[in-house]
């Protein structure tokens, strides 16, 4: 365990099987902020065995103000006391200033830590595009490796990094054989979750330049998937909601935690959280609407 004073982070990186890296913010008070107004999708029944929040694309677009919706996503997941939370990367814009990344993220991360408000929230962050543009020392200083696995209850989760250098686009090399080998361990594992950034079947604007860019690789990855038995795989990358079943997987793109959305409301250009409770035999995913 280490203390980044200048971000005021705590990174934690445990081992399990393989690795695990949770980010856990700072003990520090929480902005004060609007109260989140919330809906949801499907009435809430009493807490699952596991309840965790799904969350993606928070950068600005530019506009410093759009942190207050990160903030108020944050509250609101505070509330549900989540185990843990996903983040599907793009948690900034980047800039060519090195200077201007840093405290881009800096400011994240504090808009962010309301997530806190009942004690300790660790966020398991796959990287983005966007975040490529701070060095790689802090991007694993901050968020832990670029790609890990880690159990809860008894699900197991992956985080993958679409954007491996030299490998944008495409799980390859390295990842690639070490996901097959993950994958085949947590075999036992009642439900497994995967969180990445590109999508492997997108819907918007980053049809065509997305996982779906190389085919034969995004083929190969969700015959993995299905033959794993992958329940559900979460990413960003397009500003939107979008649900997509699968031979057997679910695939969700949650982009709404922030960054300026890329459709209509009927189209799922919506700001927005995932909760997801796991009880018994079954799981079920809630979108979370910020009003
Ligand atoms: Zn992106």
């Amino acid at each position: 365990m280490r203390r980044l004073n200048w971000l005021g982070v705590w990174a934690v990186v445990l081992a399990s099987m393989g690795l695990l890296a949770l980010v856990r913010l700072a003990q520090t008070a929480p902005p004060e902020l609007p109260e989140p107004t919330v809906s949801q999708s499907a009435p809430a029944d009493a807490p699952g065995e596991l309840v965790f929040c799904v969350i993606g694309d928070m950068q600005q677009g530019g506009e410093p103000k759009r942190l207050q919706i990160v903030s108020r996503l944050a509250a609101a997941m505070a509330e549900e006391r989540p185990q843990v939370v996903l983040a599907c990367g793009d948690y900034i814009d980047g800039s060519s200033d090195p200077a201007t990344s840093r405290r881009q993220l800096a400011q994240v991360l504090q808009a962010l830590s309301p997530l806190q408000r009942h004690g300790e929230v660790p966020l398991a962050a796959a990287l983005g595009n966007h975040d490529r543009a701070l060095p790689s020392s802090v991007l694993r200083a901050t968020f832990g490796p670029p790609y890990y696995s880690f159990n809860l209850g008894q699900c197991h989760f992956v985080v993958l990094d679409t954007q491996q250098p030299g490998q944008y686009g495409r799980i390859e090399g390295e990842q690639w054989a070490w996901l097959i080998d993950d994958l085949q361990q947590a075999q036992a594992a009642r439900f497994i979750f995967v969180v990445m950034h590109q999508p492997l079947f997108p819907v918007s604007v980053h049809r065509g330049s997305s996982l779906d860019k190389y085919p034969r690789f995004r083929d190969r990855l969700h015959e993995l998937f299905v033959r794993m038995r992958v329940a559900c795989v979460f990413h960003g990358h397009e500003h939107l909601y979008n649900r997509q079943e699968r031979d057997g997987v679910t695939y969700v793109i949650t982009g709404g935690g922030g960054a300026p959305l890329y459709a209509d409301e009927l189209r799922g250009g919506f700001y927005h959280y995932l909760r997801v409770d796991v009880t018994g035999a079954e799981y079920r995913v809630t979108v979370k609407r910020l009003n």
